[in-house]
């Protein structure tokens, strides 16, 4: 099984590098991302994974297929690989919204998100895409790149507390 890194662990703290163009398509690349859709479906609560929690210091996350299904979907989609993602529109409007982390185990808290943002990033091909989301799939692609910059909810949210394991807590990012 591969372990998520936990807060304290400096790989937590690194400004993640991007994928090069020569990765792209590669063996190493492929590994990297099945291990990292491995780690996320161990966790039964997460949603999704960026590339620094299981150790690794490139700028890719994961976002879980249940996400993307609908009601009348039959099987869960794949899961979603984001390469090189950025940022590129995000609403003005902000809330407080409740989160949780994989790799801050047991602890949340209320972060301050945009309820809309746009994500350009890359397939596993190399390909370029854009999506745009409000809701949980928005509050994740901003949880997931302040992963890549070495960023952790716990470091603006406000009302942060432990709950133990055992208690219902909500999807962990
Ligand atoms: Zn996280």
């Amino acid at each position: 099984m591969i372990s998520i890194v936990q807060n304290g662990n400096p790989v937590l703290r690194e400004k993640a590098h991007a994928v090069s163009k020569s990765d792209i398509g590669s063996k190493k690349l492929a590994s990297i991302i099945t291990d990292m859709k491995r780690a996320l479906a161990a966790q039964k609560d997460g949603v999704a994974i960026a590339a620094p929690q299981i150790g690794v210091p490139l700028r890719i996350f994961v976002v879980a297929g249940e996400i993307f299904k609908k009601e009348q979907d039959e099987r869960t989609p794949d899961d979603m690989v984001f390469i090189n993602p950025t940022i590129v529109k995000k609403s003005k409007t902000k809330k407080w919204l409740e989160e949780g982390c994989l790799s801050v185990r047991w602890k949340y808290g209320e972060v301050h998100r945009h309820t809309k943002a746009t994500v350009r990033a890359l397939n596993l091909d190399g390909t370029s895409f854009e999506i745009g989301a409000s809701g949980l799939l928005a509050q994740i692609f901003q949880h997931e790149t302040d992963h890549l910059d070495g960023m952790l909810f716990i470091d603006t949210a406000r009302n942060v507390r432990s709950l133990p394991p055992e208690e219902p807590a909500g999807e962990q990012l």
